[in-house]
């Protein structure tokens, strides 16, 4: 027997769990006619959660005691809001979270508290914070119990195959099952299947890079502040915690891993106290170390007929700016008023023209986000000698400017240009 849904969502992810959610409380569709199809948490999250085992059990994240978890994000003003409508924020552990207030930003060739270190400050623009700093378990949990207390359908399965005509899509699980929608979301991460089976193809590019992400404990506090520096061996971030530790994100030529990833503890605090120029002191690592491939993707359409991609199956952008699970939720916020609007006109959710002006509102933002990615990440890392000055004088001007520092706050804040209405004001 095959199950049948109006949407089915594809991927618990960031992306997945809160466009369900979206859709369950906003998307004008009776919420036991969606489903989100869930097969396993985000690889190494400590605090993932199985969605894979539908009960009547909330979803959880980690215990209340339990040390940060590795994988963790930035978390927008904007994001904030989507999160909000999804019914996800408040996180049932507020304390959890950390607030950061400033940001500093500054290149290999200069010091940490120069004239060219970038610094944007919460208080610049009259907010309390530029965002948080989440564990993505936990946001994931959120949406997916919010899903469920809507009344939506968790189906613990895996993707095996879709299957689009004009109809519909026919979606054929690894267990045997065979579920039917009348619109599929895929929301299946990088890899999407979804995507293939939607026939849409992708552009990518290999930053021949690897991403290291860790926890580690700093001698002097991390005054909840967002720490950058551009290497030229490429970005480095450190992330202040809940729990007074930080989050590395430090992105590093193939070549240089090994040595990073794999040597013992004593050799990585020394790099990394050396790395990040003794901002914060000693650094001592406290936790395992992951390492992500870096790489960009853009699938070269959103939509077709009865399928729509959002988050990383429609795009992948380098973390140096935290903006990639963002840039998922905006697309989840999009998507949500897209087919609402629709099913107010009694349209149907899956037609082309109805996608479209989802498409329309999120490609090209979503692409102008990749280019200022890749610029960034070039621009800072490749210049050496008459570029690095340019780029620390670039700094130093952005710096001494209360107007341009604003801007760029506010793009930190997520709340600059077009937004989908629920990314605009929490929503309940
Ligand atoms: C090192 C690093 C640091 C980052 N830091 C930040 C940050 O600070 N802020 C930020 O905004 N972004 C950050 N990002 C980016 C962010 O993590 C991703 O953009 C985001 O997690 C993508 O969410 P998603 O839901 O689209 O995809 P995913 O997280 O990949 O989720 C896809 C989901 O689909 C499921 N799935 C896959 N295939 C199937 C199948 N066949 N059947 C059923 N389910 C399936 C998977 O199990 C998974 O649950 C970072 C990325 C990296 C690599």
């Amino acid at each position: 027997m095959t199950d049948s849904y109006d949407v089915v969502v594809v991927g618990a992810g960031l992306a997945g769990a809160c466009a369900a959610a979206l859709l369950a409380r906003h998307g004008g569709i009776a919420p036991q006619r969606i489903a989100l199809l869930a097969h396993a948490p985000p690889a190494n999250s400590r605090a993932a959660t199985d969605v894979s085992k539908p009960s009547d059990a909330p979803v959880v994240g980690g215990a209340p005691d339990a040390p940060a978890a590795l994988r963790v994000v930035a978390i927008s003003r904007a994001s904030e809001h989507v999160l909000a409508a999804a019914g996800a924020w408040p996180l049932p552990d507020q304390s959890r979270l950390c607030a950061y207030e400033r940001m500093r930003v500054w290149q290999q060739d200069v010091a940490f508290d120069g004239d060219a270190a970038l610094c944007f400050d919460a208080a610049d623009i009259g907010e309390p914070n530029l965002g948080y700093i989440a564990e993505s378990g936990a946001l994931q949990a959120a949406c997916v119990d919010s899903f469920r207390a809507a009344g939506g359908a968790l189906i613990g399965a895996q993707l095996a195959a879709a299957v689009l005509d004009a109809a519909g899509a026919r979606l054929e699980c690894t267990d045997g099952r065979v579920i039917a929608a009348r619109l599929v979301v895929g929301a299946d991460g990088a890899q999407s299947l979804v995507r293939d089976g939607a026939g849409i193809a992708v552009r990518t590019h290999d930053y021949r890079q690897l991403a290291i992400v860790a926890t580690v404990h700093t001698a002097r506090p991390h005054q909840h502040t967002a720490w950058q520096r551009f290497l030229h061996t490429g970005p480095l971030a450190l992330l202040p915690l809940f729990d007074g530790s930080s989050s590395i994100v430090w992105s590093l030529d193939e070549a240089e891993v090994p040595a990073v990833r794999d040597g013992s503890a004593g050799e990585f605090n020394q790099r990394i106290t050396a790395a990040l120029d003794g901002v914060l002191g000693a650094m001592t690592l406290a936790s395992e170390r992951l390492s992500f491939e870096l790489h960009s993707a853009a699938a070269h359409s959103y939509v077709v007929p009865r399928c729509a991609l959002i988050g990383d199956a429609a795009h992948v952008i380098h973390p140096l700016a935290g903006q990639g699970a963002n840039l998922g939720l905006l697309d989840a916020a999009a998507l949500c008023e897209a087919l609402a609007g629709a099913v107010a006109q009694r349209e149907d959710p899956g037609a082309l023209r109805v996608l479209r002006g989802y498409e329309q509102q999120r490609r090209t933002h979503n692409l102008a986000m990749d280019a200022a990615m890749s610029a960034l990440q070039f621009g800072f890392g490749a210049a050496r000698g008459p570029g690095a000055w340019l780029v620390n004088r670039g700094l130093a001007l952005v710096n001494r400017s209360g107007a341009l520092k604003r801007v760029f706050a506010r793009q930190a804040l997520g709340t600059a240009g077009e937004l989908p209405r629920l990314a605009r004001a929490a929503i309940a």
